[in-house]
């Protein structure tokens, strides 16, 4: 399992973090402010940080300074508020490998952290790359499907809401969380997209496959 550390004092968006990276299948821990951060990221337990610049108690830029002085090597993704654009700068130049600007989809994180680890090709880094579920195979990697041994077309939201169903066979999703993982935490809730995109990959997958679970949400059957 992939370890990552998330440094961010703000709880909803801290909450929306850990779900999302958990339900793609990494550990997670929370890391309220930047004094907090910088010691946990020197322990080693950790594969990846992902870092918000506002931090209370040290600044992220601090703690990227502080980390990188040490000699850590660990990437480090960034999350800033546009207004923030020079700390930003100050942040990459400090050390800080990649960063992503709020609001940003999971969709998007999930792709940065996976080149961050590819590039880190660290020995404990061991994520799955391709997930099994019954006659479906997902390709993490190439972001590629088969069911049945035939290749299906995905578009990109079509194949993150796959594989979080894929990820746990049987768990049942609410509409909500589903929301939540594959399209952002600031996504209008009362949208009936998630029906929609469920509908189209029933279309795609047959319908036996992703079973409505009445009154609560949907969950993949294998
Ligand atoms: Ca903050």
């Amino acid at each position: 399992m992939t370890r990552i550390l998330i440094a961010e004092d703000e709880p909803r968006i801290a909450a929306f973090l850990q779900k999302g990276l958990q339900a793609h299948g990494f550990t997670t821990t929370v890391a309220d402010d930047g004094v907090k951060a910088a010691y946990l990221a020197r322990s080693d337990d950790f594969e990846l940080l992902i870092l918000d610049l506002g931090l209370p108690a040290k600044h992220g830029t601090l703690v990227i300074q502080e980390l990188r002085g040490r000699g850590e090597s660990l990437p480090i993704i960034i999350l800033t508020v546009i207004q923030d654009i020079k700390d930003k700068v100050k942040a990459l130049e400090a050390g800080a490998d990649d960063y992503l600007t709020k609001p940003f989809s999971l969709e998007e994180l999930i792709a940065r952290i996976r080149v961050q680890l590819r590039h880190q090709r660290s020995p404990r880094t061991s994520e799955k790359t391709v997930l099994r579920a019954g006659d479906l195979v997902l390709d993490l990697r190439q972001r590629k499907v088969q069911f049945k041994e035939k290749p299906i077309e995905l578009s990109t939201r079509e194949f993150t809401l796959l594989e979080i169903l894929a990820r746990q066979p049987g768990q049942v999703w609410t509409r909500e969380d589903l929301l939540d993982q594959v399209w952002g935490y600031d996504y209008d809730p009362t949208s009936n997209i998630v029906d929609v995109y469920v509908g189209y990959l029933r279309k795609k997958i047959g319908r036996g496959l992703i079973k409505t679970v009445r009154g609560m949400g949907y969950r993949l059957q294998v």
